[in-house]
């Protein structure tokens, strides 16, 4: 039997794989998608905030700024179009203590850089929107949404079938080899030929750059971002979403309360190390991987940078106590004994050897046209809501192509 060949291969079925599969498909061109779990969106894509950022945050002219505006829009349109669970609820950044307030007139100048409507509000005006929040002030954010990726996910799955794509489940990638006029993508069940690749493996993204010959260059460092439910006489004192002032010397957001697309509220991520790339409690541990991402040089140089910040993260991480003090500063009615343990989710953050955590999306190609690899090194947050701009940005990268936004003019 001859080994199937398709234009382009994409290795992952996250949230970015399956858009750039369906960016793909939409011009017509064959796609296989080949992801290691036996479902979709098991990894990032399912276990998130479930939030359509709305770009304010992001350094203007980056990657990130230009996608996740454009993604905010694009989500919501696909939503609408395919009856995806989704709301538009807006969103509080909410600062409690004086010197927060020059990184939020921070926030208000990348706000209007990158085309996002923010309003400036005084503690009435805050309190009009979330009456139970605490603070001094506050930015309203009204594009920020609510939805479910995992479904948004699956809906791409099912269109890339519909558009003449497969997609195979439970098949790991294990080497990626160039050829003059197309890849070997050798997997665990066979061997699949793409005149081009696309790797988008998340948390496993780096390993599959080694397994395709390339130097990512960075490293991925996964970060676990643990939530915690609230009960619902909390729950009552939250009307939609509602965020501290990032510390901008990292790329997490800090612990939000979240009233999520089912009704449920929830507070987090925080970030710890996790003791494994998909070490979703402390439970789960890889010494392997655990020795190689504590003795990876980038890894030292965080925990020697920020070392208070990791142990207070700790600190919350294993004790309610501890979590719930933060979740005060801008909640104060909410008690420990509201919180309970609500899952986690795992970041695949890059970083460079020098400790420097990539902020933008990075995207790195191995060779041009035929026979050629794109990486995708690093999609953080906001890269789910990103998705499908992301998804054609790597088409037009590919083939020079460009596709329309999905539904937007709709
Ligand atoms: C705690 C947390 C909260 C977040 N909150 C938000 C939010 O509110 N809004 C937002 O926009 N973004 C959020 N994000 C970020 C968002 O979830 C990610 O940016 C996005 O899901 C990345 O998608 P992906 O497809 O790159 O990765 P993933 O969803 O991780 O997919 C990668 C896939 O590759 C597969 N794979 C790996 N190795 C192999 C292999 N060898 N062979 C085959 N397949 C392989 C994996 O099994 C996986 O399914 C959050 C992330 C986390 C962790």
């Amino acid at each position: 039997m001859s080994t199937p060949a398709y234009d382009v291969v994409v290795v992952g079925g996250g949230i970015v794989g399956l858009a750039t599969a369906h960016a793909v498909a939409r011009t017509g061109r064959s796609v296989a998608v080949v992801e290691r779990e036996p479902r979709l969106a098991e990894h990032q894509t399912g276990h998130n905030s479930n939030v359509i950022h709305s770009g304010l945050y992001y350094a203007p002219g980056g990657l990130k700024a230009r996608l996740a505006v454009a993604g905010c829009a694009e989500t919501v349109a696909f939503c609408r179009e395919h009856d995806l669970p989704h709301e538009v609820c807006g969103k509080l950044v909410v600062a409690t203590e004086a010197d927060e307030l020059p990184r939020m007139a921070e926030l208000v100048r990348r706000g209007a850089a990158n085309g996002v409507e923010v309003h400036e509000l005084d503690r009435a005006g805050m309190r009009r929107h979330e009456p139970h929040v605490r603070g001094i002030a506050a930015l309203h954010v009204p594009s920020t949404g609510v939805t479910d990726y995992r479904a948004i996910a699956e809906k791409l799955g099912e269109l890339v079938g519909k558009e003449g794509g497969e997609v195979h489940l439970g098949r790991t990638v294990t080497r990626i080899v160039r050829r003059a006029a197309d890849v070997v993508v050798r997997t665990s069940r066979g061997d699949l030929l793409g005149t081009q690749v696309v790797v988008c493996g998340g948390l496993r993204c780096d390993e599959l750059a080694i397994a395709s010959g390339a130097d990512p260059g960075i490293r991925i460092v996964p970060f676990r971002g643990e939530y915690s439910g609230f009960s619902d006489r909390a729950a009552a004192l939250v009307r939609g979403l509602i965020y501290p002032v990032p510390d901008p010397a990292f790329p997490f957001l800090g612990v939000h309360a979240t009233r999520g697309i089912d009704g449920h509220v929830h507070a987090g991520p925080n970030a710890v190390l996790a003791l494994a790339r998909e070490g979703y409690s402390w439970g789960a541990i890889s010494p392997g991987e655990f020795l190689s991402t504590v003795s990876y040089p980038g890894t030292l140089r965080i925990a020697r940078r920020h070392w208070r910040y990791g142990f207070g993260e700790m600190r919350r991480s294993l004790s309610r106590k501890a979590m719930v003090k933060q979740i005060q500063r801008m909640l104060p009615d909410v008690a420990a004994s509201d919180l309970h343990p609500a899952g986690a989710g795992v970041r695949a953050q890059a970083v460079k050897p020098d400790g420097t955590l990539v902020d933008d999306f990075l995207f790195v190609g191995q060779g041009s046209g035929e026979g050629s690899v794109l990486h995708v090194l690093n999609a953080p947050s906001p890269a789910a809501t990103a998705a499908l701009p992301i998804g054609r940005e790597i088409l037009e990268r590919l083939t020079g192509d460009r596709i329309a936004p999905l539904g937007v003019s709709a």
